[in-house]
């Protein structure tokens, strides 16, 4: 369904993803993990074309995209500060993409109010953000990007500015949504139990490359370096 292949991206002399393949079916959920600076959103920024990259190809359902626009690409994303425009309520947010594609004001609105339904917010369709908290915040942003039908979904770090109850509640709901709507995801995190909680397979980073990637039973028993023992807490 996803085929990473050979991605390598320099920032001036410096190697910042080195030769990536990663590839997976229709419906999974992999996570990228790994510490601060080693590469995870400079990889989302690639897939999604936010970023050229050196070398490597990017297949999706069979279209190479990397020759594409990012508007053009079929690929969601959403990121750690939701970026809602606070003007806008939360109806107008989810719909806003949808507008801009030109789509009649009646078919918009049946699809926000099956967003609104799917993300458990239509109580709070005519609020502004401002009036939401950070866990319904990052809600309408999920939504927003949902509404655009994406093949892909890539979610970086969407969780690390909530606190932490709200944050396991919702990485379920999303795990749930996720399941629900056989969404491809990726999802970038630097908290392995994050990961080993809502992953299908998880993907270790260091420096640019994946040291091991496996479910997260076999990366949480069968660690292949002491790097990845250690960032997964299971090391003594
Ligand atoms: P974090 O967990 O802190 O978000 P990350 O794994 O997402 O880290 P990236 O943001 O992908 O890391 O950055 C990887 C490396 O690329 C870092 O060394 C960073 O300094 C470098 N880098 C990222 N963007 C640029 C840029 N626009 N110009 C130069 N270097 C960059
Ligand atoms: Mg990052």
């Amino acid at each position: 369904y996803l085929q990473l292949a050979g991605i390598t991206k320099r920032f001036g002399g410096n190697t910042v993803l080195d030769n990536i393949h990663l590839s997976a079916v229709k419906g999974e959920m992999i996570t990228l993990l790994g510490p601060s600076g080693c590469g995870k959103s400079t990889l989302l920024r690639c897939i999604s074309g936010l970023t050229e990259i050196e070398a490597g190809s990017v297949v999706l359902e069979e279209r190479e995209l990397t020759s594409l626009a990012p508007r053009d690409r079929e690929v969601g994303m959403v990121f750690q500060s939701y970026g809602l425009f606070p003007n806008l309520s939360v109806s107008e947010n989810i719909g806003y993409g949808l507008k801009m594609k030109g789509i009649k004001k009646e078919q918009r609105t049946k699809s926000v109010n099956e967003l609104l339904e799917l993300v458990d917010l239509s109580e709070k369709h005519h609020a502004y953000p401002h009036e939401l908290s950070g866990g319904q915040q990052q809600r309408v942003a999920l939504a927003r990007s949902l509404a655009m039908q994406p093949k892909l979904m890539l979610l970086d770090e969407p969780l690390s500015a909530l606190d932490a109850k709200i944050r396991k509640n919702l990485r379920m709901e999303i795990r749930q949504l996720q399941k629900r709507l056989m969404m491809t995801m990726i999802f970038v995190t630097h908290d392995q139990e994050e990961a080993l909680m809502i992953s299908d397979r998880i993907c270790v980073m260091r420096n640019g490359v994946i040291v091991q990637e496996g479910s997260p039973e076999q990366i949480y028993s069968a660690p292949r370096t002491e790097f990845v023992a250690r960032f997964i807490g299971n090391y003594n």
